[in-house]
């Protein structure tokens, strides 16, 4: 969300230029934009995390300010090998961080190993909130000024199950989330008589509320209601502000159809509206 949808032009890294294998072998379009991934490197899903922040102005220059941290070392510290990606540009490779990552999580992110873009970002993400407060706070409900996972990503959630026929309301747990993830969502903008025909980006946000309410009914403890079916209502509330909203979407295919993809992305908008 609030992605700047420009793809820039982008000179080749020198390192890319001086390797052996000869420029004048390769495409041009791999000289002049594009992330590296060698063969056997399997970097897709680290690509994948770098292009998101990279197409984040307001990341990028929170982070461009901040110079202060706890560092690791340049080898495997997250936060340096981040600051030299997004301002020495255009440096394309994303070696220095795959390294980092490497020395950083013993059990993930291995050289040459393939992984999960999704939760390689929230690791990314997770490590540079250790390197800004110093572990001085745990991730949960960070208050730190200078904290860019925090103050661009992070959502305070309060859960809470509510029961619609009594008003019994049952507090839940209060958590921060830098991911917020939707599954079943193009099934709920159908159902809502939105399409790519006749595309609707401003209730993309009831969409969202919607899915993160259905399919866990519980029997309401005061009135009972609901029979077998139950009939509290999971409710979520946001009670953070998050400059940037980052959403997984949770598909029931690993393949799902050009055509679904096409309805679904016809309606997220920049900006989305919760009420
Ligand atoms: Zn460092
Ligand atoms: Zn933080
Ligand atoms: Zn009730």
């Amino acid at each position: 969300m609030a992605m700047d949808p420009a793809v820039g032009i982008l000179e080749p890294p020198p390192e890319f230029v001086n390797s052996a294998q000869s420029p004048n072998s390769m495409h041009p379009q791999q000289l002049i934009k594009g992330l590296a991934n060698d063969p056997g490197s399997n970097s897709c899903f680290l690509n994948s995390a770098v292009q998101l922040l990279w197409h984040q102005e307001l990341f990028q220059t929170g982070l461009n300010q901040l110079t202060s941290h706890l560092c690791s070392g340049h080898r495997s510290c997250v936060f340096c090998a981040l600051k030299l990606r997004f301002s020495d540009r255009p440096t394309l490779d994303a070696g220095v961080l795959r390294s980092a990552l490497a020395a950083q999580f013993s059990d993930r992110f291995q050289l040459g190993e393939m992984d999960d873009s999704a939760e390689c970002l929230e690791q990314i993400l997770g490590r540079l909130h250790f390197h800004l407060v110093r572990q001085q706070q745990p991730q949960q409900q960070c208050t730190a000024g200078h904290c860019i996972t925090h103050r661009r990503f992070g959502m305070d959630i309060q859960e809470e199950r509510a029961c619609p026929r009594c008003g019994f309301v049952q507090p839940g747990p209060r958590f921060t989330q830098l991911t917020h993830y939707a599954g079943a969502l193009l099934s709920q903008l159908r159902h809502m008589g939105i399409g790519r025909a006749n595309p609707s980006p401003d209730v993309f946000g009831l969409g969202l509320r919607k899915v993160a309410g259905a399919g866990d009914l519980r029997a309401c403890p005061k009135c009972g209601g609901g029979g077998g079916g139950g009939c509290l209502l999971l409710r979520r509330k946001l009670l953070s502000r998050p400059d940037l909203l980052c959403l997984g979407l949770v598909w029931d295919s690993d393949r799902p159809s050009g055509a679904d993809l096409g309805d679904l992305l016809a309606n997220v908008g920049s900006t989305v509206t919760f009420g």
